[in-house]
């Protein structure tokens, strides 16, 4: 099956084609046929595509919205360029699946998209005003392109989250605000969380119910989540993307009572203190220079400046302690997962964050840690008692075995 696998985004459409089934995925011998994304989606975009053995090819053309883009998107996976074989018509692509950011506490697993399910994920757009209504309009791009006819399947990043018990989703606020307006920790970054929890257990020959480890999502968004018998028991965003670590432009935790008073010091509105916590915050704030990890480390290598070693180490500090937390939450784990840009490619960051955890058992072997970019490697010591793994994180491929599982009615999901 040739599923097209969508990421509809407020101004960018990304998207994969994936062939998969049920033997492919037990074989896990699933095949990434082409990848790309439509960027500047309103305007001038830039549409980059790219498939094995041809080049990457990257076009500007006016895209109003979404459909458009899609569209765009559809022709190139059509025509003799795209150097994709297997794709000769749109009859070719068998099913959709796409990355909806909120399924709320109505979707606990991905969802064969009906009409009740769409009501459902718009039941969720004043959980993620910003999100979901773009993945909506993807859904009904697609069936504006291929009709009514072509499954399409959620996969929601909230799902892996839907097994936190209450004790740990609930904030110590009356509880009439979480039964009036749904006011709680929900959790995202939850399909990479995941993918890189299974493919850590399938590395290590283990099975779910014996999967103990704490998942760090470092890249632009940064999340921590407490793994226990594979199932999601915390994490570390919460009712919105910007709780919890620090990250590229989102502060993370802070007092909730500097809120009003940045507002009455800076003269600025709930909702202009919202998003400079959203964007002004993180690397970006602290150093003053760039959110981008890769720039701050260059620099740092350059020269000392104090302002971008502070925002490092902030980032590093509170990434260990999330791990302190959670190692106290879930009673001990096997091991720490690095995944996300930062992640998987920062040896200097995972050294920093693994700096002082000798306590609890993990030793990084610094020589593994060095040379590990991209590629799944146990970094701790061989006699670490807590373990380090790098996992590069694919989403994508999550999404379309899941959309295959669900049109297949396999249940549950691995
Ligand atoms: P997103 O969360 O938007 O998917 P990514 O997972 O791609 O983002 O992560 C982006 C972050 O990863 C950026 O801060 C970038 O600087 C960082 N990054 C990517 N490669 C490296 C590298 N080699 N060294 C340090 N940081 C890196």
């Amino acid at each position: 099956m040739n599923v097209l696998v969508l990421n509809a985004g407020s101004s960018s459409l990304k998207f994969q084609v994936i062939a998969t089934d049920l033997e492919k995925i037990r074989n896990d011998a699933d095949v990434r046929l082409c990848r790309g994304y439509v960027e500047r989606i309103g305007g001038e975009a830039i549409i980059t595509t790219e498939a094995p053995g041809t080049p990457r090819r990257k076009v500007t053309a006016p895209v109003r919205n979404i459909s458009a883009a899609l569209d765009h998107v559809l022709r190139w996976l059509a025509s003799d360029q795209s150097g994709v074989p297997e794709i000769r018509t749109l009859g070719d692509i068998h099913a959709v699946g796409h990355r909806v950011v909120h399924g709320g506490e109505l979707f606990r697993e991905s969802a064969l998209i009906t009409a009740e399910v769409l009501q459902g994920i718009e039941d969720c757009i004043d959980l993620a005003p910003l999100h979901n209504p773009n993945n909506i309009k993807g859904i009904q791009a697609v069936r504006e392109a291929f009709g009514q006819g072509m499954p399409q399947v959620a996969v929601f990043d909230t799902a892996f989250h839907t097994s936190i018990p209450d004790h740990a989703y609930l904030y110590a606020t009356p509880y009439h605000l979480y039964a009036r307006h749904r006011i709680r920790r929900y959790g995202f970054h939850g399909t990479s969380n995941r993918y890189v929890a299974y493919r850590y257990r399938t590395l290590r020959g283990l099975t779910r119910e014996q999967t103990n480890v704490i998942t760090l999502h470092l890249g632009n968004g940064c999340s921590a989540t407490a793994v226990r018998e594979g199932k999601s028991v915390d994490t570390s965003m919460g009712m919105t993307p910007l709780e919890g670590l620090v990250m590229g432009t989102r502060s993370g935790d802070v007092d909730p009572a500097i809120l009003s008073l940045i507002a009455t010091k800076e003269g600025l509105s709930p909702t202009e203190v919202e998003a400079l916590l959203n964007t002004q915050c993180g690397l970006l704030g602290i150093s003053g220079v760039t959110n981008d990890m890769r720039v701050l480390l260059q620099e740092l290598r350059a020269h000392d400046d104090r302002r971008i070693r502070l925002a490092v180490e902030i980032f590093c500090y509170r990434a260990r302690k999330y791990i302190g937390a959670y190692l106290a939450a879930m009673g001990g784990a096997d091991a720490v997962i690095f995944t996300g840009g930062i992640g998987e490619n920062a040896p200097e960051i995972r050294a920093r964050i693994c700096d002082g955890l000798q306590w609890a058992g993990l030793t990084l072997d610094a020589e593994r840690n060095a040379q590990t970019r991209g590629t799944a490697t146990q970094i701790g010591t061989p006699d670490s008692r807590l373990q380090a793994w790098v996992i590069p994180t694919d989403e994508e491929i999550l999404i379309a075995r899941d959309t295959v599982r669900c049109i297949e009615g396999e249940p549950h999901p691995a």
